[in-house]
């Protein structure tokens, strides 16, 4: 056995043997698989092997097509089959709000170049004539879909990895990991131990354990999942004599059912409500190709609908019954990429369809080991996007939440309430019971959502269209607007960077100049290829000594890139606040007026400027201010340890009361930013964008000293940006854009913004083999996709429908009316640029 390697894949499933292939794909030599069984010897081997393209996240479906259109090359370069069957699928709608969700799929994809279509209830029967078309209102088609054999597919990537120099090592557990001070790695299996830089851990039904060999708990948990196979059907078989076809894929959601042919009966699996966990704490070493006891009376209700929606398959008998168990995060998406505090120790865990991402994960982790940049916006499956606080309870909750409801429909004003609340500020109780707050969770944390009237009102009534929160937040907003209100503001990540190092650390990794003592700036951070992975406010507190204020769901993410950054250091701290550090922002006309009467010292426009910070009492509480707020109106923004939070928030309150003070949420600050034209990290500020591609440009020295990312940052100023944020006002009914929808434009030029996943490397192939054309699909009578949207709402204080998006740069300044329409829930809705922001454009309210 080899004693040393560059990089040693532990897990041979889908998930390994892709990350294998992609790693000698990218020309690293010295890789090597190790699995301790046979390969496929987890969840890989009894996997019902569908595969689909669409994705609530773009980024996802991205990946996921390029998945599917991988496996012809596996093919080629292995001599190994998948046994592809590209057949198609439909999504079946029961009713209206599940019909939106279908038109929002369908709108969402068109940014995708994908090509899927709205049918009738009529058209899915001709294409799966086994259903009771009078069940359902409608259903979406996509050609993308299809199975495939899940063992032959693990096997072609690890034979296409074999043909490219990479090894793989069977029937060799790894039992123990350590690593030396010069950070190379001992992986210790029972055939002896192998030196190696860079560790993967694939292990997928056992990869906490392999996790737990370095000290790491993951957060990811397996569920029990079945799936049952019929004997031979006669409509099957008569479908297929009849067309020269197979049967195309179906979803039906309200079953939680899918079904697809094989052989020439039916596979049918469902994701039931009464879901199971398998191996909740320890997975058993000696679990291996077995199969877990069915229990169909867990299945029965989703059975039952079947049985109504599907008649032919109650007269069917059952060959077999399939109970396996695979793993999921607590989001149902990847943990992949490097383990925040440790080195070239790499994730690649919770894959839960293994067969539609298993491709694009393995090509993310690859890119990402060999060129550190993952090459795609990754950041919905990064293992850092969790915090400590997704502990192994919180992981079964939410999990078993995640798994009941994956065919139930997704709301966009939707919080889920599994493991809640798990982390609270003190003022959680006054907010629910004094204040009637709606809340939702940020990164594990309850924050307030808006206000409900009563205790009676306070929750949302879940829709695709405005809600019965609509005029609680135009009240907020109002209030705030014309007088003042107060939110809290504990729901972002604070840092504090001290040291001697610390101005030049920050100098270089950030955009930005450094602030002054006693002053504020705002800045994006970015990579090495000029794009954003960060936008901080950064104030200076003391001479080597800043405190830092990001986006608290990027935490981990962030601190992994300063601690990366940090070794060149030598004099250099770096606190994480969490919630050792709570914040109030006090907003409005009247803000200063109420501040005022807090503290001891003068805080007139003179002394406490716009962008300044400052340490003072607050009604006798310590605390340290910033004067800005992301409302675009005068504010403050107030931090002050967990044990003063009551103290200042009663204060605020209380003097606050003659200005009839009023406590807002996070949808009336973000409906206030919207209309300010402010971009919002994840939505349009990822790391897909560059700095003057998302409009940061007011925030890049790009002639200061040297910053990470300067170079292509020069490069996109030079050449110009392609694409660019823009603001639009929409002429919208009941539904407000809420992101990713497509953005039209009336125009002769050809634009090639919207990729057909061909443009990942994926190639597309109709039933008889034939590649899909690569042409734009999304060009209609003179109109065309150009863009998608990033985020929208209803900004309140002008009284419009408003969203932002990225568009081709050469149209982003158009502002004639007629050119531009938004594609909401399926109904192209005119719209048009709105360049200044509509409130308050010289920004003269938030500086006086
Ligand atoms: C019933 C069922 C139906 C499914 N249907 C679908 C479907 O239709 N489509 C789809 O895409 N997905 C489906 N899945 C999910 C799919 O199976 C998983 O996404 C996929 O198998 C995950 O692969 P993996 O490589 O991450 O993990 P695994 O397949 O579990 O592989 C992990 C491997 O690591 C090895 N290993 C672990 N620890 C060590 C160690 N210490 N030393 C050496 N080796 C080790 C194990 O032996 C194992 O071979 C289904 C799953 C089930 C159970």
């Amino acid at each position: 056995m080899k004693t040393h390697a560059k990089a040693i894949v532990i897990g041979g499933g889908v998930v390994g043997c892709s990350v294998l292939y992609h790693l000698a794909k990218a020309g690293w030599k010295d890789i090597i698989l190790i699995e301790r069984s046979e390969l496929t010897s987890g969840s890989s081997w009894h996997a019902a092997g569908g595969f689909h393209t669409l994705n609530g996240d773009p980024n996802m479906a991205k990946l996921q097509a390029y998945t599917v259109g991988l496996y012809k090359e596996l093919e080629e370069l292995s001599g190994q089959s998948c046994s592809l069957h590209l057949t198609g699928g439909i999504m079946m709608a029961d009713s209206s709000e599940r019909m939106d969700f279908l038109r929002m799929t369908h709108a969402r994809g068109r940014c995708l170049g994908m090509e899927t279509e709205l049918i009738t209830p009529s058209e899915a029967k001709e294409m799966f004539p086994l259903m009771d078309e009078t069940h359902f209102v409608g259903a979406l088609w996509d050609p993308v879909e299809g199975h495939l054999d899940p063992s032959g597919t693990t096997h072609a990537y690890a034979k296409a990895a074999q043909v490219l120099g990479a090894e793989i090592e069977l029937r060799n557990p790894v039992l123990e990991i350590t690593q030396n001070s010069d950070g190379m790695w001992n992986v210790i299996t029972k055939n002896g131990t192998i030196s190696t830089e860079h560790v993967v851990n694939a292990g997928g039904l056992w990869a906490r354990e392999v996790g737990r060999m370095v000290g790491l708990e993951l957060p990811l948990l397996a569920m029990e999942h079945m799936y049952l196979l019929t004997d031979e059907m006669p409509e099957v078989i008569d479908f297929n004599s009849e067309t020269g076809r197979e049967l195309v894929g179906v979803i039906d959601f309200k079953g939680e059912i899918y079904t697809r042919q094989e052989r020439n009966g039916l596979l049918l699996g469902t994701y039931e409500k009464a879901c199971k966990p398998w191996s909740p704490i320890n997975t058993p070493w000696d679990f291996g190709h077995e199969l877990l006891q069915p229990d169909l009376d867990r299945i029965t209700p989703s059975l039952e609908v079947g049985f109504k929606h599907f008649p032919a398959f109650e007269k069917a008998g059952i060959k077999q019954v399939i109970n396996g168990p695979f793993t999921f995060s607590p989001d149902g998406n990847p943990l992949i990429g490097p383990v925040p505090g440790l080195t070239n120790y790499w994730s690649a865990c919770a894959v839960m369809a293994g067969f539609s991402q298993g491709g694009g994960v393995g090509l993310a982790l690859a890119n990402w080991m060999v060129n550190d940049d993952p090459g795609f916006d990754v950041f919905a499956m990064d293992v850092a996007r969790f915090g400590e606080w997704a502990t192994l309870r919180y992981t079964n909750a939410k999990v078993r939440e995640n798994y009941s409801k994956r065919f139930s429909i997704s709301f966009p004003n939707e919080e889920l309430p599994a493991a809640r609340p798990q982390q609270t500020t003190p003022l959680y109780d006054i907010m629910l019971n004094e204040n009637f707050a709606v809340m939702g969770d940020t990164w594990g944390l309850e924050t307030p959502l808006w206000f409900a009237p009563s205790k009676k009102e306070a929750h949302d009534v879940l829709s695709f269209h405005r809600s019965n929160d609509f005029e609680h937040v135009a009240s907020e907003v109002e209030a705030v607007r014309n007088s003042v209100g107060v939110t809290e503001i504990s729901n972002f990540a604070k840092y504090e960077i001290s040291g001697e190092d610390a101005e030049i650390f920050l100098d270089y990794l950030m955009t930005n100049n450094m602030p002054k003592l006693g002053q504020i700036i705002l800045t994006p951070m970015l990579n090495e290829n000029g794009k954003l992975i960060g936008d901080f406010t950064i104030a200076k507190e003391a001479n080597n000594r800043f405190l830092l204020f990001g986006s608290l769901s990027a935490t981990k993410y962030h601190m992994r890139w300063f601690e990366k950054h940090m070794p060149l250091y030598k004099s250099l701290k770096i606190k994480r606040y969490d919630m050792n550090l709570h914040g109030l922002s006090i907003v409005g006309p009247n803000a200063r007026n109420v501040l005022q009467e807090l503290v001891d010292e003068d805080i007139s426009n003179l002394k406490f400027k716009f962008m300044c910070f400052r340490k003072m009492n607050v009604n006798g509480a310590p605390c340290m201010i910033n004067r800005l707020s992301y409302s675009g109106d005068l504010g403050y923004e107030i931090w002050m340890a967990p044990e003063y939070q009551r103290k200042v928030y009663y204060g605020i309150k209380d003097k606050g009361s003659k200005f009839n003070i009023k406590d807002f949420g996070m949808r009336a600050l973000l409906s206030m930013r919207l209309e300010k034209n402010f971009p919002s990290w994840f939505a349009e500020l990822r790391p897909i964008y560059g700095p003057y591609e998302s409009g940061m440009e007011r925030f890049i020295k790009i002639n200061k000293s040297k910053f990470i990312g300067q170079t292509a940052a020069k490069k996109e100023l030079l050449n110009g940006p392609n694409i660019c944020r823009t603001s639009f006002i929409i002429d919208a009914d009941t539904s407000d854009a809420m992101g990713n929808e497509p953005i039209w434009a009336k125009t002769k030029k050809t634009y090639n913004l919207i990729d057909p996943p061909h443009k990942y490397g994926a190639h597309r192939y109709d039933a008889d083999g034939n590649e899909i054309s690569a042409a734009n699909p999304q060009k209609k009578d003179g109109w065309q996709v150009v863009g998608w949207v990033t985020s929208g709402g209803y900004a309140h204080s002008i009284k419009a429908s408003m969203a932002q998006g990225y568009i081709p740069a050469d149209l982003s300044k158009i502002t004639q009316k007629d050119m531009f329409e938004i594609e909401i829930l399926g109904k192209r809705c005119p719209c048009q640029i709105v360049i200044a922001p509509p409130f308050d454009p010289s920004g003269r309210r938030m500086k006086s």
